[in-house]
C-alpha cells in the first residue's frame, strides 16, 4: 500500500502531546495559524504521498551505481529533489534573513517525518543539509555564511556531515584526518573519511561537506578537533564556481537497506590541495559539530518514527485485505464475524487476536514515538524562541534531556514496528516486492549512525540525567504526573486502568532515576549497565503519558469526526483513548520490571565474564 501522510493525526499530536498548543498559549508561534499549520502540512503530506512515496522501492532496487568517481541517483530522484527544493522544503526552518522560511522547528520535524516515511533514502540528504545550515549559521564568519548559506538553505547545494574514520566511530577523538594553516586563513586538509551520506552525488551541482579534522600540534582527544567546510568545488568571490577541490569519492558501500542513499569512501588531499575553511575556533570542533549532531540526532529519531508509520500503514491495509482462517468460536466479535461470512469462509486476518494485538503495538509505539519527537522540537523551538532567558534555558534543557530518547527509543521502536510489519504480512513479509522487507532493512541503520543507540543511553544517564543536579529530569517527571492525575480524575471507564498503569510507570522512573543519581557517584559502571533500559523505561513512562494527554483532548473536544483535529482513524476521542489505554496497560505496564532491572541487575552484566570472555 502506498504512504498516506496522516496529516491530522500528525496536526493532533502536535496541538495536544507535544506542547505546540502550550507553546502557543505562552506567545510562541504567533505568526503562525491553524489554518497557516494545515496548509503547510497539507502540502508536505501531498508531496510526500503523491511525488517521494511512488520512487521508494523503484530506487531500494536501482541503488546508486559508482563510477570513476560518480554516483549516479536512481531515475526520477533528480527531478524529484529539484521540485522539492524549488518549493522551499529544505528552508522550512532555516532564517529567512538567509532565505529561509523561519517557521517552527516542530514544523519542520513534521515534514522531516513525512519525507523519511515517503522514502527515507531521500530525506537522509536534506537532514544533513538543515543540520549543516544550523552550524553554519551559529559558528560561520560572515564571508562563509554569505557564500554559503543561501545555497545551503535553498537546496542548490546539499551538506554533509563528517566524523567517522575506520578507527573513529563511536570515539570521534580518535580521528586522524588532518588540517594545516595556509596562512591565508584557509587550511588544507588531507585524510579520509568512511561511511559518508551522500558524499557524492548528482542530485546538486556542488557538495559542501562540513568535516572534522586536527590542526597540527592540536590536543588528544574531542578536544583537539576542528569543524572545517569544505566544499566540493572552490566558490569565487562572485558565487560562481571554480576549479574542482582536490578531493573524491574513492568508493561506496553496499549496505543492507538505504539502497538509494550513497554511503561514501571519501578521500581528502591526494595533491596537498584539499582547500577547507574553519567553521568556529580552533579545537572547538565538537561544539560546532554537537549543534549539528543535536539536530540530525532529532532527525534520525524522526526517521524512525517515519518508518515505523509507513511500516503500521501498510500491515493495516494488508490485514484487512488478507483472508485466513476461521475466527475462534469462543469469541462473541469473532463469532459475528464468522455469521457474516458462513462457516467455512476464510476472514480477514485483522479479526485474529493476535493480529490486531500486533498492529496495536505498532500503532501505539509509533504514535509514542511521534509525540516524543515533537516534544523535542517544541522545546527546541522555546529555547530559540522563548522572550524570556529562563524559559529559554528551560527550553534548551528539556531539549537536552529528551534528544537520546528521541533518537534511541524512536529507532528502537521503528526495528521493532517493521518486524512486527512483517510478522503481520506472514511469508509474504520475507518477500520483497511487498515492500515490507524494505522497511524493515531501512529501519536497522537508524539504530547505529548519529551516534548508536547504546551511546544516546550512556548520554541519557551520564549528561541528561544530572543536569542541574537532577532537577530538569525530576521537573520532567512531575509534569509526567500531571497528566496522570488528570487520567485520573476524568473517571472514564473507557481509560481502564490507564490511569493506575501510567502512575506506576512514572513511580517506576522517579524510582530507577534516584538510583541513577546515586549510582554514578558510587558506581558508575552500574549505572550504565541499566542505561538501554532506563532509556526505555523513560521513553515508556513519557509515551504513555502524551498518548494519555491526546487521549484527554480528544475527550475534552467530545469527538470525533467533526472534533478540530480529528479525521485519522485514530484520531477521534474513542480511538485516542483505546490507543493510550492499550500502551499503558500492555507497554508503560512493564515499566515497573524495567526500574528493577536498572537498579538490582547490574551486578548480573557486571559478573558475566564466565559466558562472554572478560573485557
Ligand atoms: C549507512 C551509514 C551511513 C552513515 N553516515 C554517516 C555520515 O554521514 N557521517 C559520519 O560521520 N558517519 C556516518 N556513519 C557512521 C556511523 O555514524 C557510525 O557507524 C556509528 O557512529 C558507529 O560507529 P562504528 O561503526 O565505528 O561502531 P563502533 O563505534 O565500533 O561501535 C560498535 C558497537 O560498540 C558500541 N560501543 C562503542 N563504543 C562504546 C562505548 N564507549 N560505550 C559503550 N558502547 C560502545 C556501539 O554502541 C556499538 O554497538 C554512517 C554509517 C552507516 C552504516
Amino acid at each position: 500500500m502506498a504512504y498516506q501522510a496522516p496529516i491530522e493525526d500528525i496536526i493532533f499530536t502536535l496541538k495536544h502531546a507535544a506542547g505546540f498548543a502550550g507553546a502557543r498559549a505562552d506567545g510562541l508561534y504567533q505568526d503562525l495559524g491553524d489554518d497557516d499549520l494545515d496548509a503547510v502540512l497539507g502540502e508536505a503530506g501531498r508531496f510526500a504521498s503523491e511525488v517521494l512515496a511512488p520512487l521508494n522501492a523503484p530506487g531500494d532496487r536501482y541503488g546508486t551505481p559508482f563510477r570513476d568517481g560518480e554516483v549516479t541517483t536512481p531515475p526520477g530522484w533528480k527531478e524529484a529533489y529539484r521540485d522539492w527544493a524549488a518549493a522551499g522544503w529544505n528552508g522550512v526552518a532555516a532564517p529567512a534573513e538567509w532565505g529561509g522560511q523561519s517557521l517552527p522547528r516542530a514544523v519542520n520535524a513534521a515534514c522531516i517525518e513525512m519525507w523519511n516515511s515517503a522514502a527515507m533514502a531521500f530525506g537522509i540528504g536534506p537532514v544533513l543539509t538543515m543540520a549543516a545550515v544550523d552550524s553554519l549559521t551559529a559558528f560561520g564568519t560572515e564571508d562563509l555564511k554569505k557564500t554559503y548559506l543561501p545555497k545551503l538553505i535553498s537546496g542548490e547545494w546539499m551538506g554533509t556531515m563528517q566524523l567517522t574514520e575506520p578507527q573513529a566511530g563511536s570515539d570521534v577523538g580518535a580521528l586522524r584526518t588532518r588540517a594545516g594553516r595556509a596562512g591565508d586563513g584557509s587550511y588544507r586538509i588531507a585524510g579520509s573519511k568512511i561511511f559518508i551520506t551522500y558524499g557524492e552525488h548528482d542530485l546538486t551541482e556542488n557538495i559542501i561537506h562540513f568535516v572534522l579534522a586536527r590542526v597540527a600540534g592540536a590536543p588528544d582527544g574531542t578536544k583537539g578537533l576542528s569543524l572545517f567546510l569544505i566544499p566540493k568545488f572552490l566558490v569565487g568571490p562572485d558565487g560562481k564556481l571554480g576549479a574542482r577541490n582536490d578531493l573524491r569519492a574513492n568508493s561506496i558501500e553496499h549496505k543492507l537497506g538505504l539502497h538509494a542513499s550513497p554511503t561514501c569512501h571519501m578521500v581528502y588531499g591526494d595533491n596537498g590541495g584539499c582547500v577547507g575553511y574553519l567553521v568556529g575556533e580552533e579545537n572547538r570542533g565538537m561544539t560546532a559539530m554537537f549543534t549539528m549532531m543535536n539536530e540530525a540526532r532529532l532527525a534520525v529519531g524522526l526517521q524512525g518514527v517515519a518508518i515505523a508509520e509507513a511500516a503500521t500503514q501498510q500491515a493495516i491495509a494488508y490485514a484487512h485485505e488478507r483472508r485466513q482462517g476461521r475466527p475462534h468460536p469462543t469469541l462473541p466479535r469473532m463469532r459475528g464475524r464468522e455469521r457474516e461470512g458462513g462457516p467455512s469462509e476464510a476472514v480477514p486476518i485483522i479479526a485474529h487476536v493476535d493480529v490486531r494485538r500486533m498492529l496495536l503495538t505498532m500503532r501505539s509505539l509509533t504514535r509514542a514515538a511521534r509525540a516524543i519527537c515533537y516534544a523535542t522540537a517544541v522545546a527546541l523551538d522555546r529555547s530559540h524562541l522563548a522572550g524570556d532567558p529562563a524559559a529559554r534555558k528551560a527550553g534548551q534543557e528539556r531539549a537536552a534531556l529528551l534528544t537520546p530518547v528521541a533518537k534511541a527509543f524512536s529507532t528502537d521502536i521503528s526495528s521493532e514496528v517493521a518486524s512486527l510489519g512483517i510478522q503481520v504480512h506472514g511469508g509474504m513479509g520475507f518477500i520483497e516486492e511487498t515492500g515490507a522487507a524494505q522497511h524493515y532493512r531501512d529501519a536497522r541503520i537508524t539504530q547505529i549512525y548519529e551516534g548508536t543507540n547504546g551511546i544516546q543511553a550512556i548520554d541519557l544517564i551520564t549528561r541528561k540525567v544530572p543536569l542541574s543536579g537532577g532537577a530538569v529530569v525530576r521537573g520532567y517527571i512531575e509534569e509526567l504526573r500531571r497528566t496522570v492525575d488528570a487520567v485520573t480524575a476524568a473517571n472514564d471507564p473507557a481509560f481502564g486502568a490507564t490511569g493506575v498503569r501510567l502512575a506506576e510507570a512514572t513511580d517506576s522512573l522517579a524510582r530507577a532515576t534516584e538510583w541513577v543519581l546515586a549510582a554514578l557517584a558510587t558506581r558508575p559502571d552500574a549505572a550504565l549497565a541499566g542505561a538501554t533500559t532506563y532509556l526505555r523505561l523513560f521513553a515508556s513512562a513519557a509515551g504513555g503519558c502524551m498518548l494519555a494527554a491526546e487521549a484527554l483532548a480528544a475527550a475534552r473536544q467530545g469527538g470525533d469526526e467533526s472534533a478540530e483535529g480529528s479525521g485519522d482513524n485514530g484520531a477521534d476521542k474513542s480511538g485516542r483513548i483505546a490507543i493510550a489505554r492499550f500502551f499503558a496497560e500492555n507497554l508503560a505496564a512493564q515499566a515497573p520490571a524495567l526500574a528493577r532491572i536498572v537498579t538490582e541487575s547490574a551486578e548480573s552484566v557486571l559478573a558475566a565474564d564466565a559466558a562472554i570472555g572478560a573485557a
